[in-house]
């Protein structure tokens, strides 16, 4: 069955106006997610491990087939992924190599006010690296270096951190938080404080 065409940055239904294979709802979306594609660090815009994804998070490569954490021949260049219009949006696959991505879940609430835990693991990332906002507005990526054989799912204080470092994707928006840097710092201290 398929599903309602999203706006791939507000994540509104398009409107019923809307040309076929539209992205954007509006132009100040369009506009919007060419900021996001510019803020997207290098260390991972250079990395050819690059999926599209649908609206309930499916990963899909570029030619919109089904693609997979851990079958490189269905990953692409960010160019081609930024450029597909498959699916409703992009998305990072973790291989191992050393890049990670810390998920800070439902830290944000709808005023974009932070929630104590998440505030104190960004306290130890103390700006060393790019934080974005989730697909879903209300959480939280960090992303960096580390080592992280194992995904791994942690309580802190009264929130949830997943991490992640190989075999799984995670969706990207570009929409970076607050002032955070444009590169990837070292997470490691950070994983072992919470590992
Ligand atoms: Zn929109």
């Amino acid at each position: 069955m398929p599903t309602t065409p999203r706006c791939e940055h507000c994540d509104e239904p398009m409107p019923i106006t809307a040309r076929r294979h539209a992205r954007f709802c509006k132009p100040a979306c369009r506009a919007a997610a060419h900021r996001a594609a510019r803020a997207i660090p290098a260390e991972l815009t250079a990395r050819p491990r690059w999926v599209r994804r649908t609206a309930r998070k499916v990963p899909v490569t570029v030619g919109g087939d089904v693609a997979s954490s851990t079958d490189p021949a269905s990953w692409s260049t960010y160019r081609d992924a930024a450029k597909s219009t498959a699916g409703a949006g992009l998305g990072f696959v973790l291989n191992g190599d050393g890049v990670v991505c810390l998920d800070l879940d439902h830290c944000l609430d709808h005023e974009g006010a932070i929630a104590g835990w998440a505030r104190n693991m960004l306290d130890a990332v103390n700006g060393s690296t790019w934080v974005e906002v989730s697909q879903g507005g209300d959480g939280l990526h960090v992303w960096g270096f580390g080592a992280l054989p194992h995904g791994r799912r942690i309580t802190v204080g009264g929130g949830s951190v997943e991490l992640y470092g190989t075999g799984r994707y995670i969706a990207v928006t570009g929409r970076t938080f607050g002032g955070t840097p444009q590169r990837l710092g070292d997470l490691q201290h950070v994983i072992d404080s919470v590992v």
